[in-house]
């Protein structure tokens, strides 16, 4: 059984005295930012000179520095930019500071894991990842709740760093709902392959797929549109309500009878087959040597991609359906 830790097993007072610097301020940093501070922690946050988040996090009520001075003047620096750009944010403004006794942490073990950054033996190295997105860190502990956590040690030189660590997941509300215990080999490797074959890329192609089939056969966009993609939330919320059952509860039992005979079908044994391979890529380092080149060369297929993405005609179809909803804002 995994280990998962509760409130009662995190102290946040390990924080007493301490600067926690957040280098970032984009999904993750202003909800780890905004948590912390609201949890009592002393928070500065870390941008370069000029970023268009220094004025949103300084009205935020946060106190903003450069990178260099904020991981300067903290002991614990929690590296939330993007995980391309870290190596570099990494070697000018965080190893000058990383004087032995602080702890750096990460969201995600990409780099440390790939060894993109190698730091120093005096410091502590340890991971608090949330898994969800950062506005939902941040609407979750705002509403008294809080998103689940995981909790990895890479360097342990204080002897303490998994406490503060777990000191770290109760500031930002991880804590109220679970911090499981995991190791940065195995949050890089399952995060990358969670998002790469199930939940954005795995749902997304199986969407997209779904919404084709029926265009293709002369169906209209916008029921293809409501069919295949709308309705996914729907199904979703049932399932983290409930797990399937409580969603197979829901459905008609004609939908229900659909879904054990059709579903191992359309996910076959060459979908499975692929996904093995996909793992294999993480594990093997292709996958990371693939995004790190790509991100070298001025990422040209990355922003091709998204381009192509952007203009499918499921989104024109999506963004016209949405707006006419009674209580659209538009988007
Ligand atoms: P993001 O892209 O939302 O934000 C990046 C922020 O970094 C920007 O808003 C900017 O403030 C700052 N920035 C960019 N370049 C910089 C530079 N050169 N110097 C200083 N600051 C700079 O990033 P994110 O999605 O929050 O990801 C941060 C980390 O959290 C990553 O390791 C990621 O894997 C991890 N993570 C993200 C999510 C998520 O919900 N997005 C979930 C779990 C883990
Ligand atoms: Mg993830
Ligand atoms: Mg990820």
């Amino acid at each position: 059984m995994a280990k998962i830790y509760y409130q009662s097993d995190c102290s946040l007072s390990l924080l007493d005295g301490k600067t926690v610097a957040i280098i970032g301020y984009g999904s993750q940093g202003h909800a780890h930012a905004l948590n912390l501070k609201e949890s009592g922690v002393s928070v500065v946050v870390g941008l370069y000179e000029g970023s268009a988040s220094w004025r949103e996090a300084e009205g935020a009520g946060l106190r903003v520095r450069t990178a260099f001075e904020a991981a300067k003047e903290a002991d614990i620096i929690m590296v939330l930019v993007p995980d391309e750009i870290q190596p570099e944010v990494y070697e000018e403004s965080v190893r000058p500071n990383l004087t032995d006794g602080k702890m750096l942490m990460f969201a995600h073990g990409f780099n440390i894991h790939f060894r993109q950054i190698v730091p120093p033996a005096g410091v502590d190295v340890t991971m608090i990842a949330p898994k969800g997105p950062g506005h939902t860190v941040r609407s979750e502990y705002l509403a008294g709740k809080g998103v689940p956590c995981l909790v990895a040690v890479h360097q342990d030189a204080s002897g303490k760093a998994k406490e503060k660590a777990l000191a770290y997941a109760a500031g930002i509300g991880g804590s109220r709902a679970g911090v499981l215990q995991t190791t940065y080999r195995e949050e890089t490797e399952t995060d990358l392959f969670g998002e790469q074959a199930v939940l954005c890329g795995g749902v997304t192609a199986l969407m997209r797929a779904g919404y084709e089939t029926l265009v293709e056969a002369g169906y209209e966009p916008e029921s293809a549109y409501f069919e295949c993609i709308h309705e996914m939330k729907l199904i979703v919320d049932m399932i983290y309500q409930g797990g399937f059952s409580r969603m197979r509860y829901s459905i008609s039992n004609t939908a229900e009878y659909g879904d054990y005979e059709m579903g191992r079908r359309v996910i076959g044994p060459a979908v499975r087959d692929e996904m093995r391979k996909v793992l294999s890529e993480i594990q093997d380092g292709t996958f990371a040597r693939n995004w790190i080149t790509e991100n070298k060369v001025g990422r040209p297929h990355f922003l091709a991609s998204r381009r192509i993405h952007a203009e499918h005609g499921l989104e024109k179809v999506g963004r016209e359906l949405r707006r006419m909803y009674s209580w659209s804002e538009g988007e």
